[in-house]
């Protein structure tokens, strides 16, 4: 009995730990004294988290239904107090910045020139022509992902979000044998959508939310974030009404970055530059999205085509890694380094 009520004492002590390293579940805005209906309405706005929540504007979650003005002021109180939001010292952020986890590409060159792989907490974006790797590579990351971490995982599962079709399960099998995991444990720890148009797209972002509470994820991948976005837009006339959708879009996957310390990777088409640069520096590519997509990711890679199956990725923009060059390769068992 005395025995049971330890256990019992040791499994709310891991609850306990559990939830002061993870986001905190918005149900704990009731010991705020949030009602639970006004909780609920919350959630199904798709803010599952105190964070989000905490991290959205006043005018965002007054256009929740039901919620008077005096609530919403209620709720953004309490939830200030479970999250801090205030300024901390540089040397706070400097400790907290070495506990981010990176993902392994896969490639040991490719990795270096990111200073240990792709970073958890922030988009990554990869552009580059057709058949440069871009769908590979995340296939690749959706097995590394699951790794431990002294391996260069994440210990996390991964969420796919397919815009183009091009998902097979059957490259992660390959994948999984290089890294000696397990292939059908490996397929059960990636979450698996196909977007069909811009608006389905987002909504998915909701569930991927929900789900992300429930259980850890290390890696969250939109392949590609902007192809439904250059069909269910037309013409010079519909491309303020395109960036307003895709900024939103990108803002809720920084949201997912921010709330849960996901990787975020998302791929990019690129179109060719017609500007006068490109008579200068020979033919050019630039990716798409504009200002909008070159703001709202964090880092970004572009890739392209090497001789046969080599591949070159550049660091283009990056708030701390050199603009720096790695070639990798295309496998069997997805990105490695180049075989000479
Ligand atoms: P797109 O813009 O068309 O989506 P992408 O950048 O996503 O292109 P990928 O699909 O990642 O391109 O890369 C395609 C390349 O991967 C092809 O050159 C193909 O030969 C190579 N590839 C695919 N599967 C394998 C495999 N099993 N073994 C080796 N190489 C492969
Ligand atoms: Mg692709």
């Amino acid at each position: 009995m005395e025995q049971q009520s330890n256990q019992k004492t040791a499994q709310q002590q891991d609850e306990h730990e559990e939830m002061q390293h993870g986001p905190v579940p918005v149900e704990q805005l009731q010991t705020s004294g949030i009602a639970s209906i006004d909780v609920k309405k919350l959630k199904d706005a798709g803010l599952c988290t105190v964070e989000a929540v905490a991290y959205s504007p006043r005018k965002d979650l007054l256009q929740i239904k039901g919620i008077s003005e005096a609530k919403v002021d209620k709720i953004i109180e309490a939830a200030s107090k479970l999250v801090p939001l205030g300024f901390t010292s540089a040397s706070q952020l400097h400790a907290q910045r070495l506990e981010i986890i990176q993902i392994t590409s896969g490639s040991r060159e490719l990795d270096k020139i990111l200073e240990g792989g792709i970073e958890t907490g922030s988009i990554t974006e990869i552009y580059g022509e057709f058949r440069s790797g871009k769908t590979q590579l995340c296939h690749t990351l959706c097995v590394t992902c699951q790794l431990p971490l002294d391996q260069g995982g994440g210990e996390g599962k991964a969420m796919y979000i397919d815009a183009e079709g091009t998902f097979r399960p059957q490259r992660l099998l390959q994948i999984a044998e290089r890294f000696g995991l397990n292939g059908a444990d490996v397929l059960e720890n990636v979450a698996y959508a196909r977007a069909y148009n811009t608006d389905h797209q987002s909504r998915l972002l909701l569930e991927a939310a929900s789900m992300m509470v429930e259980t850890r994820f290390a890696l969250m991948i939109v392949d590609s974030a902007t192809a439904l976005y250059r069909t269910d837009f037309s013409g010079r006339g519909e491309l303020s009404a395109r960036q307003m959708h895709l900024a939103k879009f990108l803002r809720s996957l920084q949201k997912l970055a921010d709330e849960f310390g996901v990787a975020v990777v998302i791929t990019n088409q690129v179109v060719a530059q017609v500007d006068g640069s490109a008579i200068f520096a020979g033919p050019q590519v630039k990716p798409i999205g504009g200002n909008i997509m070159a703001h709202a990711s964090t880092t970004r890679l572009a890739v392209r085509k090497g001789r046969g199956e080599e591949r070159i990725c550049k660091v283009i923009s990056s708030p701390c890694l050199a603009e720096a060059e790695a070639r990798f390769q295309i496998s069997p068992e997805g990105v490695t380094d180049v075989k000479d």
